[in-house]
């Protein structure tokens, strides 16, 4: 099809879409994204990315200006104290702990990567940046409102500021949010559960300071959080799902919240910034229809508990990202768009499982306050604490990428950010993979491996250097960090791999 405003069109511009829209245009295909919003909106979102989202970001050069949140792990000590804590209807929250995690209101260790505490519209910002240094055209104020697509492309309806019009694109990513009307359009079913709760988020005013102490607790009705300087709040309460999700929040409504939680008769004197959110979980059955793919918040919704929203929605981004440039460019058929759905769909549907549980551990009530103990009981054991760690960082993530035996027993693992020697210096893994192109690294494996990998040359870098902790002779590491093949598997078994993830070579050495 000849396109006409984009060979991509990612619809919805939050920091997904953006980072999509990157991911693709790193391979030099041509990606509009078209976004309602005409400026980025500052109400109460996520407040900074963790886990393996910070390791994304560093392989991409992203957020690089932004300190990293230093780790203070608390002590065996301090976390005993905590878990007492955990027993008093009012429970202090390990959050006085800089950089530790919490489940459910209950404290992890420490997870191997650092947070990036930072808000997310200054990750949509860096983004926006980098998106236009890559020449993506980024349309602010046009929102899209319907689409048909056929064998040949997919057009879109767009309400633009200056009236509706009509884009032709030949793949479209609807990155467009929980209520994804690209989802809706393209008839994907979003099976799941409905939520249970209401909160609000909230840097308000209030005419009592000493309403009640700062810190994270359990209440009879649900959870309390409350900070000091600027005043910061976070309420749930199990009490059903919002009526008007829409509705404009009032102070009073707010208000409402605070005093059935806290008891008192506190008054909200301002409301500088809102949000109000809920639970309900559920996931696209596909993450892919014809020429129409789901990304991040389209594709799964699930309460943002311990922040696993925007890891989750970034890593879809890099799995599919490249996997979309190579299509469209040419180099591989569509049946590598299909992994995207095999490779992330379990990881979301797993992530809904984990909020779903840490949402039942909040409930009120003397039976889940019995669960907690028990639970805080398991969490001071390192090796529980580090699993579930792990789990709510997404650092345990593996796909499923053949049979390990032929091509490497690394294969569907994260690489390492591995420290490499070259004649030059020193270099890491993350630092290589900047450019978003495959890497092979040969880090014993000698010259026949270059010879073998000469015909991908024009999309496949290939690095020979020194490494004290080599986990293999040698590695082939995908855009998105996922080892697509790995020695001791017999490295004439290496064509194989580059073809089936990037495509046939484009000339015979
Ligand atoms: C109160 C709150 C706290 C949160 N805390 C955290 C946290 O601590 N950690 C965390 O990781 N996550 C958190 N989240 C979740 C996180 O904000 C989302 O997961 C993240 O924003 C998802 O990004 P996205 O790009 O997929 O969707 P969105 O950020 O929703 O972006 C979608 C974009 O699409 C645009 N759009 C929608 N429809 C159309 C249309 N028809 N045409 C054009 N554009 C359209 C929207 O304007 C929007 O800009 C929180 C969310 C909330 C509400």
């Amino acid at each position: 099809m000849a396109f006409r405003d984009a060979q991509v069109a990612v619809v919805g511009g939050g920091p997904v879409g953006l980072m999509l829209a990157c991911e693709v245009a790193l391979h030099d295909v041509p990606v509009v994204v078209l976004e309602r919003l005409p400026e980025i909106e500052w109400r109460p979102k996520a407040e900074g990315i963790t886990g393996r989202a910070v390791d994304i970001m560093d392989r991409r050069g992203l957020m690089t200006g932004v300190a990293e949140t230093p780790i203070t792990p608390p002590t065996a000590e301090q976390r005993a104290r905590i878990s007492a804590g955990e027993k008093r209807p009012d429970s202090l929250h390990p959050k006085a702990f800089p950089g530790a995690r919490h489940f459910a209101a209950m404290f992890l260790l420490r997870p191997e990567s650092p947070d990036l505490l930072v808000p997310q519209q200054l990750l949509e910002e860096d983004l926006g940046r980098r998106a236009a240094d890559l020449g993506v055209e980024v349309r602010r104020g046009h929102t899209v409102t319907g689409f048909t697509q056929d064998d040949d492309g997919v057009r879109l309806d767009v309400d633009g500021p200056d009236g509706p019009y009509r884009l032709e694109t030949e793949w479209l990513a609807g990155c467009d949010g929980g209520r994804s009307t690209v989802r809706k359009l393209s008839g994907i079913a979003f099976p799941g559960t409905d939520g249970i709760t209401t909160g609000y988020r909230a840097f308000a005013e209030i005419d009592d300071h000493d309403f009640h102490l700062p810190g994270w607790f359990r209440k009879d009705a649900g959870l309390l959080v409350y900070e000091e300087g600027p005043p910061r709040f976070i309420t749930l309460e199990f009490d059903g799902p919002p009526e008007n999700r829409d509705a404009p929040i009032t102070p009073e409504e707010f208000q409402g919240a605070l005093r059935r939680l806290s008891g008192t008769k506190v008054t909200v004197t301002e409301v500088q910034k809102i949000t109000r959110f809920t639970d309900n979980a559920r996931q696209a059955e596909t993450y892919r229809s014809g020429r129409v793919l789901l990304v991040g918040d389209a594709a799964h919704v699930h309460s943002h508990w311990s922040g696993p929203g925007l890891r989750l929605g970034l890593g879809d981004a890099v799995n599919v990202g490249w996997k979309l440039a190579a299509v469209a460019r040419g180099r591989c058929g569509e049946d590598l768009l299909d992994t995207y759905t095999s490779e992330r769909h379990p990881i979301g549907a797993q992530t809904l499982e984990i909020q779903r549980a840490s949402i039942a551990l909040m409930r009120p009530g003397p039976h889940v306050d019995a669960l907690r103990r028990v639970f805080t009981e398991l969490l001071l054991r390192d090796e529980a604490n580090r699993q579930l760690t792990a789990l709510v960082d997404d650092l345990h993530i593996g796909y499923d990428m053949g049979d390990p035996s032929l091509t490497g027993p690394l294969v569907g693992r994260y690489s390492p950010d591995l420290l490499l020697r070259r004649p030059g210096g020193t270099v890491r893994v993350a630092e290589l993979q900047r450019t978003g192109r495959p890497l092979l690294l040969d880090l014993a494996a000698g010259p026949g491996l270059r010879a073998l990998a000469e015909p991908w040359s024009d999309r496949v870098d290939v690095v020979t250097a020194e490494c004290d902790d080599a986990p293999a002779d040698a590695l082939l590491i995908r855009p998105d960090g996922f080892v697509a093949w790995s020695t001791p598997a017999d490295p004439a078994s290496l064509p194989d791999a580059l073809t089936r993830w990037f495509g046939p070579p484009a000339r015979t050495a």
